[in-house]
């Protein structure tokens, strides 16, 4: 059978602009390794976030005599993986969760992949910061605490350990009294995301050839694949598509992801005299309880980190006005809750794409003949995109686990209308959720 019966040409490539705060921190990377003119392999992977390294590395297990390649189309720890707020979640709610055995379920996958995660950085002595300070939930007005019941009481029905906060204990915490109550929990961690990223990829086996900076630009399928970048191809025998948002531009899972950027600012280190709020806090890691309002982190080397914003990039780009907007949303946000930081310099503000689905489904399996694919969305993503990514590495090789058959469990994402429709059903309920959690932006 000839290998160019079908093509798929991505329709979108990603583009992450050129800056992440996280990134910049980093000392250069080595040179990317380059693509051969024709290089050959049992299995490609696309996509170097936390699914596509959970996945390589995983089937690198599975199949130690297999080459496999993994390719990103840009710089690891450059992709939304590595551009996040490094919030390594086991449990997150907004509010009520409604369907307890669920949240249970997911619960223990997303444990997983934090203690996956937190293994490999134990034994391969990832230097990301990894903090088990855990998190503390904010609200700042009356909608914010009715929230905050919900989120307390889903706490009590699952049988989580947390501390109520008051005014008063929140600003022992967070050096701002602007929060009127809180909720302190443990049992989540907290890295710099794109030094995890990297230190992931550095550690992959022997058998995982990543390339990087190579994006794909087209796909032929026949007897197998042949994936068409700038500098070279790939032929595979079977194809792992672990793309992110992007998977629907490689022609699969159209209408089942929802496109949404969120954007972050970090501060340059704060002066001594800067630091007086934070006097005898080391670090802190705030979420709030309305999707719409400011994610922060205070951290031990005298940066803020600020995120807030949600808008839906149908093309998965954001423009430069898009970043002065969130620039000058973070500025308000920071000094709404330490004035005496107002004129405090960002270093960097960035955005970054991430997939939503309707139903908290999942992006998981078999796709088609011999192609494969996993998609992390929702609530904790980077957790649960690490342990799905090592489930499918155990689902295309065959092999079963109880987790897996929880995976299996998760509903496919469900079929989202197109647009303007779509665009319009997004930003209909984004404005709803922005006027409920006003306060916490
Ligand atoms: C600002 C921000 C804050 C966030 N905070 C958190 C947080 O605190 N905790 C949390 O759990 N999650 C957070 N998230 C979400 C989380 O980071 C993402 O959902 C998750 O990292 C997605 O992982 P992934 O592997 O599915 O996709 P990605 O990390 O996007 O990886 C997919 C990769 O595929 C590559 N790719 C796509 N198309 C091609 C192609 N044609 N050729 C080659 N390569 C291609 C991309 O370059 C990309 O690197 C945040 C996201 C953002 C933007």
């Amino acid at each position: 059978m000839d290998i160019h019966q079908r093509v798929t040409t991505a329709r979108v490539l990603p583009d992450n602009g050129n800056n992440n705060g996280w990134y910049n921190l980093l000392p250069p990377p080595p040179p990317a390794r380059r693509l051969g003119p024709r290089e050959t392999t049992h299995w490609a992977i696309i996509g170097a976030g936390c699914c596509g390294l959970a996945v390589a590395r995983q089937l690198a297990v599975h199949r130690p005599q297999d080459r496999i390649v993994l390719i990103d189309a840009e710089r690891v720890g450059f992709g939304a993986s590595g551009r996040n707020s490094g919030f390594m979640l086991n449990v997150h709610t907004h509010g009520m969760a409604k369907k307890l055995g669920i949240v249970r379920r997911n619960m223990r996958l997303w444990e997983g992949g934090l203690e996956d995660l937190r293994r490999l950085v134990a034994t391969h002595q990832i230097q990301c910061d990894w903090s088990d300070w855990g998190r503390v939930y904010g609200a700042a007005g009356p909608e914010g605490e009715a929230h905050m019941a919900e989120v307390a009481q889903s706490y009590d029905r699952l049988g989580l350990a947390y501390r109520r906060l008051d005014r008063a204990d929140m600003e022992r915490h967070t050096g701002t009294s602007y929060y009127t109550m809180g909720i302190r929990a443990h049992g989540s961690a907290l890295v710099q995301p794109a030094a995890l990223m990297r230190g992931l990829a550095e550690t992959l086996p022997a058998n995982v050839d990543l390339y990087e900076n190579c994006p794909v630009r087209e796909i032929h399928h026949g007897n197998g694949f042949e994936l068409v970048a700038a500098e070279g191809t790939v032929r595979a025998e079977k194809l792992i598509l672990a793309s992110g948002v992007f998977i629907t531009d490689l022609d699969h899972c159209r209408n089942r992801i929802v496109p949404v950027a969120t954007y972050a600012s970090l501060t340059r280190p704060l002066t001594a005299k800067e630091r007086a709020p934070f006097r005898d806090i080391d670090e802190f890691a705030l979420l709030p309880t309305s999707p719409f309002g400011s994610t922060i982190r205070w951290m031990g080397d005298g940066r803020l980190l600020i995120r807030n914003g949600l808008t839906y990039e149908a093309d998965k780009r954001f423009e430069p006005g898009d970043l002065s907007t969130a620039r000058n949303l973070h500025r308000e946000s920071v000094k709404r809750r330490w004035p005496l930081l107002a004129a405090v310099e960002f270093t960097d503000t960035w955005g970054g794409i991430m997939a939503f689905t309707r139903n908290d489904g999942a992006i998981f399996g078999k796709l088609g003949e011999n192609v494969y694919g996993v998609v992390t969305s929702d609530i904790s993503p980077v957790t649960r995109g690490t342990m799905a990514g090592k489930l499918l590495a155990d689902y295309v090789v065959g092999a079963d686990s109880e987790l897996l058959r929880l995976q299996l469990g998760i509903p496919k994402a469900g079929l989202l209308p197109p647009d303007p429709l779509l665009r319009f059903a997004v930003n209909f309920q984004f404005r709803r959720i922005r006027a409920s959690g006003a306060l916490e932006v």
